[in-house]
């Protein structure tokens, strides 16, 4: 029987479309419930930045799938916790956080995504980071491919002019300067190549619970995930 002071660690795995908020919820569980939080979208703009470091991507975002497979040897994706408890990703050894969430990387960002090698590397990374449970994890297709066993599924959705108004605020805070046009228009095209990629696309596991949460605050989103996360542990 679970024991109230130890329960049982799950798996929440939290996905959706592009800035729906899915990091800032995934986040914010973690560390209500003593959680590890891997964000997967951190490694996929990581692995985008050093093919763009590296001439592996065109100027109309074509992504060269060969030259970039036999480059994932050589690239290390980290994760570090700064003194005020934010996580930075770490690419070789170099915190690239800031450059990762800059325009030109979520332009290119999903052609690469769609290289079923990318994708087969990453994941099994990020499945070894779930090993031991007790792991909020956001993303895509965290659900559906990386952890279709998941106690916890959530599936977060937004219309696509909230969700480019949220992200042009956030950009704008890191003091990157981007129009709502252009940032709904990544925004569509995003979601549009992420739902239609062949290799495990952007979908709805069968067993998530949908979230809108365009008229949410973040504490009555923090509210509705703990208690969908007492639940599952068994707390309620
Ligand atoms: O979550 P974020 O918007 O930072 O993700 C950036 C991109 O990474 C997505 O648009 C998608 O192309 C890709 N991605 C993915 N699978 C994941 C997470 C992100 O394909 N699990």
């Amino acid at each position: 029987m679970n024991q109230p002071d130890n329960p049982r660690r799950i798996i929440i795995a939290i996905d959706g479309y592009s800035s729906s908020g899915k990091s800032t919820m995934a986040k914010s569980l973690a560390r209500a419930i003593g959680y590890k939080y891997v964000d997967t979208g951190a490694m996929y703009r990581a692995v985008t930045l050093y093919a763009m470091r590296n001439g592996m991507i065109s100027d109309n975002h074509a992504a060269d799938a060969i030259a970039i497979e036999k480059a994932l040897p050589s690239i290390d994706i980290a994760f570090s916790i700064m003194p005020d408890g934010s996580q930075h990703t770490i690419l070789n050894g170099e915190d690239v956080e800031d450059q990762i969430r800059r325009m030109d990387v979520s332009d290119n960002v999903s052609p690469v995504s769609a290289i079923p090698a990318v994708r087969h590397h990453l994941v099994k990374q990020q499945q070894a980071f779930g090993s031991e449970r007790g792991i909020v994890m956001d993303g895509r297709d965290i659900g559906t491919t990386v952890f279709p066993d998941a106690e916890l599924k959530i599936f977060v959705n937004a219309p696509a002019a909230t969700r480019a108004e949220r992200r042009v605020k956030e950009l704008r805070q890191k003091g990157i300067d981007a129009s709502y046009e252009e940032v709904l228009a990544n925004v569509v095209s995003r979601d549009h190549q992420d739902e239609t990629r062949a290799e495990s696309p952007l979908r709805r596991a069968d067993d998530a619970v949908d979230l809108d949460n365009s008229g949410m605050s973040i504490p009555q989103q923090d509210a509705f995930l703990i208690n969908l996360y007492q639940e599952r542990i068994g707390k309620k």
